[in-house]
């Protein structure tokens, strides 16, 4: 399932010379044009743009490189086209033409995978004769598993997947079943919450757990959309029975985004008799939902009552910790080594998901390469402005109090006292402004930490400040520049 790509580069017509490949394998070339790239452009942009290179083929003239998406593939040959073009000629002797070939990451089947898939399934399980070579090849466990495509992403393990507060019963319901497929009650087990909480990381990882340990076992995981689309096409092409067959001869049967289910009732009534098929064979089965089952939309009774036979388990948005782990193992993983300051602001400004999250490395190492920048507290502020919309600021009302008082040199807590005194009221007056700007807290709460006054105060406050800006310039920097210092001394 990947993706050829050719640029139309000119290229010489010269044939890359014999001793240039002949002697050395692919692996090796490419770790010496790699070698020449590595010294000739920073850590940085090499970590993000060239280590997730391989070097799929060396043909005639032409080099196929495998890189992990189209972005990515757009962007070497804009910006590195010419040095990779310069290094390979360097190092085999020749120019040739370069290729991409995109490594798709979500790895879905089509309905023509599935036959291709489909038919072996069937040959295999009914080669009865113990004569034929198939057959011999069939009583080797692994044999049973020979072609069969698990469309599982070899990412997504429980070794990559951060335990925390949120995710634990998840996870640990998830080991239990990756652990012991025939042994649990939890059949099936449906694990369900918000998008980008790691449901489709956890349904593969068990699958790959399996795939793993269970060297016999069939493990078949796909999305409720693929396989709605499989059945449709089953049905036109007259071929049901193939393809009942396929989905009844697996052992684990993965099924994610089960909510995509709602409202086709033709699959659901199909994928009802699956499910019963698998669940009497003791076969386990894995599903993954947005919401709990008894809230989806458009499923029948029937079906829902048979999700809630096993166990339901839920992720949750990942706590401060949990995000700052992920932060920790993933930027690890990259090879990158992130300053402090930046893995805590990201982890406390991206919150809402793990996939914001990763957006927001994927974004710092490539604006850091992009731009030739540091990778620094400044460009962390860009970089999550840019994937979560605003940044949302967590100062303290106390903070704002100290930085007004120490701007305005008037003791902080006189800001929170009785005074009456101008410069006491101004100071105060411009820190309940600041308060209500640069805080989520309520009037309210405001009020109660400037010495207990009422909202109605705080209110007041904040129209004086802000007809005092829109009349008075020199109120309206003094204002403005208390409420940068405030900003930029946040992490
Ligand atoms: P969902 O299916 O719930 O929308 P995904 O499983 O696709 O979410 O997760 C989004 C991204 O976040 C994936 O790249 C996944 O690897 C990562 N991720 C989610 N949860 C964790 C975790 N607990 N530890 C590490 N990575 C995680
Ligand atoms: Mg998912």
């Amino acid at each position: 399932m990947d993706i050829n790509i050719s640029y139309d580069h000119e290229f010489g017509e010269q044939t890359i010379g014999e001793q240039n490949t002949a002697v050395r394998p692919l692996k090796q070339i490419w770790e010496e044009c790699m070698a020449v790239v590595r010294a000739r452009v920073n850590n940085q942009s090499y970590k993000t743009w060239f280590e997730p290179i391989s070097a799929a083929r060396l043909e005639h003239n032409k080099i196929t490189l495998k890189v992990p998406s189209q972005f990515f593939c757009e962007w070497l040959n804009e910006h590195y086209y010419s040095l990779i073009n310069e290094v390979t000629t360097q190092v085999l002797g020749a120019e040739i033409r370069i290729e991409y070939e995109i490594a798709q990451e979500e790895i879905e089947i089509s309905p023509e995978d599935m036959f291709m898939n489909a038919p072996q399934t069937e040959k295999n399980s009914s080669a009865g004769s113990a004569e034929t070579e198939s057959a011999r090849e069939e009583s080797r466990p692994e044999a049973k598993r020979q072609n069969f495509d698990s469309c599982l992403n070899p990412r997504y393990t429980f070794e990559n997947y951060i335990n925390g507060d949120s995710n634990q019963f998840a996870r640990a319901a998830a080991l239990a079943v990756a652990n012991n497929p025939e042994g649990t009650s939890f059949n099936p087990l449906v694990i369900y919450g918000g998008v980008g909480l790691g449901k489709t990381h956890l349904v593969q990882a068990i699958g790959n757990h399996l795939v793993k340990s269970r060297r016999s076992h069939r493990v078949l995981y796909i999305s409720s959309e693929t396989f709605t689309v499989a059945f449709l096409d089953a049905i036109q092409k007259n071929s049901i029975g193939e393809f009942s067959n396929f989905y009844r001869s697996v052992d684990l049967l993965i099924v994610d985004d089960i909510q995509f289910f709602g409202g086709k009732e033709k699959t659901q009534d199909y994928f009802f008799h699956t499910f019963n098929a698998l669940h009497q064979q003791g076969k386990q089965i894995v599903l993954s939902s947005d919401r709990p089952p008894k809230e989806l939309k458009g499923l029948n009774e029937r079906l829902i009552s048979r999700f809630q036979w096993g166990l339901t388990a839920d992720v949750q948005s990942p706590d401060l910790e949990t995000r700052i782990a992920i932060l920790l193992k993933k930027s690890n993983d990259d090879k990158v080594e992130l300053p402090h300051d930046v893995i805590e602001f990201i982890a406390l400004n991206v919150t809402s998901n793990i996939r914001e999250l990763e957006g927001c490395l994927i974004g710092l190492l490539a604006r850091a390469s992009l731009e030739s920048r540091k990778i620094d507290l400044d460009l962390a502020k860009d970089v999550v402005n840019s994937v979560i919309g605003e940044v949302r600021t967590h100062v303290t009302i106390e903070e704002i109090q100290r930085i007004v008082s120490e701007e305005l040199r008037i003791p902080e807590d006189l800001i929170r006292a009785k005074t009456r005194k101008q410069e006491v009221v101004l100071a105060r007056q411009i820190a309940m402004y600041l308060a209500k700007e640069l805080t989520n807290s309520s009037l309210k709460t405001i009020g109660l930490h400037f010495g207990g006054r009422d909202h109605s105060t705080v209110i007041h406050a904040y129209q004086t400040i802000e007809d005092a800006m829109s009349t008075d310039p020199k109120q309206k920097s003094l204002v403005q520049q208390i409420r940068s210092k405030i900003e930029n001394g946040l992490v």
